[in-house]
């Protein structure tokens, strides 16, 4: 497990920014936390790390969002679709096995069509700008990536 408590949105965008060069095309991220809390805050780190020229902003208008980079960014943000997600065929596989890297937003609805292995980070709002960051993950591969993680984020 990795955990790391940031005071600032940049402080969570390096965390995020440090995870993504560590990433591989088809990884599969979950985003958990209240609205407000810092899940599009940390995509834009992704991004950053994965060499996203285009600025991140909340997909919640259009649910999927892909953008361009070292590795291709899908970024999912579920919340208005809440428990439909679920039963819908929305060609979300197609992201989930793609060949980028998809970060969802809002899993929990979407939790029977996870792969079997994904990095879930959970953030909490412990006050008005201090977070809790806890990143956590199934299998062999994410614990040697948490691991290194763990030695090359200093913050
Ligand atoms: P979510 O996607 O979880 O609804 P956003 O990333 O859109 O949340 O919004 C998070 C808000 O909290 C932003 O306005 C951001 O500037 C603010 N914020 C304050 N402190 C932090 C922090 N330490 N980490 C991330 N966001 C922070
Ligand atoms: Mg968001």
């Amino acid at each position: 497990m990795f955990q790391r408590t940031t005071h600032t949105p940049e402080e969570t965008r390096r965390i995020a920014e440090r995870l993504a060069r560590l990433l591989d095309p088809g990884d599969v991220l979950t985003l958990s936390g209240d609205l407000g809390a810092g899940k599009t805050t940390f995509t834009q780190g992704l991004a950053r790390g994965l060499a996203v020229e285009e600025s991140v902003s909340s997909p919640t208008f259009t649910l999927i969002r892909e953008y361009e980079g070292r590795i291709p960014l899908y970024h999912m943000d579920l919340y208005r679709l809440g428990e439909q997600a679920d039963s819908e065929n929305l060609g979300i596989d197609e992201y989930l096995y793609g060949d980028g890297v998809c970060v969802i937003e809002w899993a929990e609805y979407i939790k029977s069509l996870l792969p079997e292995e994904y990095l879930q980070v959970t953030i909490r709002k412990m006050g008005e700008s201090e977070r809790q960051i806890t990143i956590s993950g199934a299998g062999k591969r994410f614990a040697g990536l948490i691991e290194e993680l763990n030695q090359t984020c200093h913050i």
